[in-house]
């Protein structure tokens, strides 16, 4: 039997009473670690989280609890080996992949601790002025913002352990809310070997940072109309989570980060030899491939003129063609493997729903995997589909395969592409490649309602962008409708979220005292 994980809850590691579920290697096939959180007294420890770990950290001010996160940073630093073997054998991602979900974490989660510091020795924010409430200019109002007194739930999804972890864990600390984190099973190992080690290092206070691996029964029925849940995975699974009691009887506060068709528009006026043109083929061909294209941000639906359907395909195609897939360990392996079986087969699945209304314009089915055995690895080739009729194609605009695939979809103008583009019904990100500032500035706002983020790219930043799959901590992420309707990160915005803000009528001279501030709450 595989080493049983231990969970970090109620302030003690414990084990699970169950025989837990096994992560599994999946290009080698080989059993890897088990998780269970089975007996686990849950009402126990979020009591425990609540009370015990949420008054040490109300009673640190901003900067003292962002000197932790930058004292996390160091620990997780220190570790980052440990941290690439895990995602090699637990997530087969090829190193370049890994990074985006370690460095991109611990990136995250010293942002926090630099933006907390600029928050200085305050207990709590003011928000905008005092306003006054009617002629008389002694009486007014001031809205504040305070920690919330309850725990903050994360429940992630597999396809980033730690930039999962972090993204949400870091201004959740900072703000001063403890968190249970609860990673997506199939890859809980790396989550769970973060938390561990900072644990170990003794940095935060007891209570502050939990993890229960394995099953997320009771853990919803254990949320109290104070906390909060910030949930990320499939929209079917964040349906259910809005039934739950929870959110619909109790009133607990919930971030919700679903599934999302993301879009790369090439505006209309750009020619094949553009390098607008060759801006979008390589990042479309990069998304495609960067994790196995299981990224929630990672493009779904390439819009190009009609008139460069055909030349796109062909040098989409041939930068795909170059993607050596197979085991993350050899070296010339530039994409490594989905998750596991399950995934390999949904994404199989959905690419055949795809294909009932899209051609193959490149087709991955047969790539040759290098060190890699077809019969156990979980490796696909990237895919790419093509849809000439793009107003038809309902399943091309309403399904995520989550693997190395995209359609390209040809538009007759831009009032057209941009339509076909809103058929996503709400997104995280789409990119938009162009030359001239001022329709790439148009397209900007016309898009930003239903997406987000917008990723406007122009040859002049060719170099210096940081990719359409890319999250930044300065830079919001989430997005309405399908994708949704969350908000995380975007700079210090994100901790709207971890407080309550309340409208406080009195006094100037009470109001005056209550901006300045700086005492930590008294019980
Ligand atoms: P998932 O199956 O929906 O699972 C997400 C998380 O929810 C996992 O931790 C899962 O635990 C847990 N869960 C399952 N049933 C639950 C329930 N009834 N109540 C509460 N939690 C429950 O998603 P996934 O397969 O891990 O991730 C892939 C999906 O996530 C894709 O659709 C992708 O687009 C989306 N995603 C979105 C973002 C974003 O930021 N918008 C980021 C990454 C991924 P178990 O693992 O134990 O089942």
């Amino acid at each position: 039997m595989t080493e049983l994980l231990p969970n970090y809850f109620g302030g003690q590691w414990s084990h699970g009473t169950g025989t837990g579920s096994t992560l599994v290697d999946p290009v080698l096939g080989t059993p890897l670690v088990r998780v269970d959180a089975t007996g686990l007294d849950l009402a126990a420890g979020f009591a425990f989280a609540r009370d015990t770990g949420g008054a040490a950290l109300r009673a640190l001010n901003y900067r003292e609890r962002a000197a932790l996160l930058g004292a996390a940073v160091k620990v997780l630093q220190a570790n980052r080996d440990a941290y690439y073997e895990i995602a090699t054998a637990n997530s087969g991602t090829v190193k370049n992949d890994s990074a985006v979900d370690i460095d991109g974490g611990i990136f995250t989660l010293g942002t926090y601790a630099k933006l907390g510091e600029s928050l200085g020795e305050r207990h709590h924010l003011v928000d905008a002025d005092m306003v006054r409430l009617g002629k008389d200019p002694l009486f007014q109002s001031q809205h504040v913002l305070v920690p919330t007194r309850g725990v903050a739930l994360l429940i992630n999804a597999f396809n980033f352990p730690s930039w999962g972890l972090w993204e949400k864990a870091a201004p959740a600390l900072l703000s001063g809310v403890p968190v249970i984190v609860k990673p997506g099973t199939a890859t809980a190992w790396l989550t769970q070997r973060m938390v561990q080690d900072v644990v170990n290092a003794g940095i935060f206070p007891p209570g502050a940072l939990s993890i229960v691996c394995g099953s997320s029964a009771g853990l919803l029925d254990a949320l109290q109309p104070l906390d909060v849940m910030s949930f990320t995975g499939s929209a079917e699974t964040a349906h259910q989570v809005r039934l739950h009691a929870a959110v619909s009887q109790r009133s607990v506060r919930v971030n919700i980060e679903a599934d999302s068709l993301n879009s790369a528009y090439l505006l209309p006026g750009e020619d094949a030899s553009s390098a607008a043109f060759g801006l979008l083929v390589k990042e479309v061909a990069r998304e495609m491939t960067v994790k196995s294209g299981q990224k929630c941000t990672a493009i779904r639906r390439v819009f190009v003129p009609e008139a460069l359907y055909d030349a796109a395909a062909q040098a989409i195609g041939a930068r795909l063609a170059s993607t050596t897939v197979g085991n993350p360990r050899n070296e010339s392996v530039r994409m490594g493997a989905l998750v596991n079986r399950a995934q390999m087969t949904s994404v199989r699945q959905g690419l055949q729903q795809l294909q009932t209304q899209a051609d193959t314009l490149y087709d991955g089915a047969n790539t040759p995997l290098v060190d890699a055995d077809p019969a156990i690895a979980c490796c696909v080739g990237p895919t790419l589909l093509g849809a000439r009729n793009a107003d038809a194609a309902d399943v091309v605009h309403a399904m995520e395969v989550f693997g190395p695939v995209a359609t390209l979809l040809p538009y007759r103008s831009g009032t057209h592409a941009l339509e076909l583009i809103r058929r996503g019904q709400g997104s995280l990100v789409a990119s938009i490649y162009g030359s001239d500032p001022q329709a790439l500035a148009d397209a900007a706002l016309a898009l930003a309602d239903s997406h987000g983020r917008v990723h406007s790219i122009s040859p002049d930043v060719a170099a210096s962008q940081t990719g359409h799959g890319n999250v930044m901590p300065q830079s919001l992420h989430g997005g309405p409708g399908r994708a949704g309707g969350g908000e995380e990160l975007g700079g210090l915005r994100a901790l709207g979220f971890y407080h309550r803000r309340s409208a406080v009528q009195a006094s100037t001279s009470v109001l005056s005292l209550l901006r300045t501030s700086d005492a930590a709450p008294t019980v």
